[in-house]
């Protein structure tokens, strides 16, 4: 698993010849990572709180649910988030968590 936040534009090649350039706009990539990656348990609402500021967020939670990404917070959901929006849509879920 990548770590989405500092190390996103370097692990994933974000030079925009793959679609990926959306990450070079990330909020997330000068954060802490610890935050968009905690401990079982541990706080989601400071990652959920850059992420809702985030202007690539509807790019990130796609690539994270076309790429199954299974850990972290991407697009402002978590793993169960993602797995539910996969189901009922994200739009529902983001209303649903907010
Ligand atoms: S939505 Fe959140 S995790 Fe995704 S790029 Fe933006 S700040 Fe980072």
């Amino acid at each position: 698993m990548t770590s989405l936040p500092t190390e996103l534009s370097t692990v994933l090649g974000a030079d925009g010849e793959d679609g990926s350039d959306w990450m070079l706009e990330a909020r997330c990539l000068d954060a802490d990572p610890e935050a968009f990656f905690p401990e079982k348990g541990g706080s989601t609402r400071e990652a959920k709180r850059i992420c809702a500021a985030c202007p690539v967020r509807d790019d990130c939670l796609q690539y994270a649910l076309e790429n199954d990404e299974r850990f972290g917070i991407w697009g402002g959901l978590s793993e169960r988030e993602r797995r539910r929006a996969k189901r009922v849509g994200p739009a529902r879920v983001r209303r649903l968590s907010a």
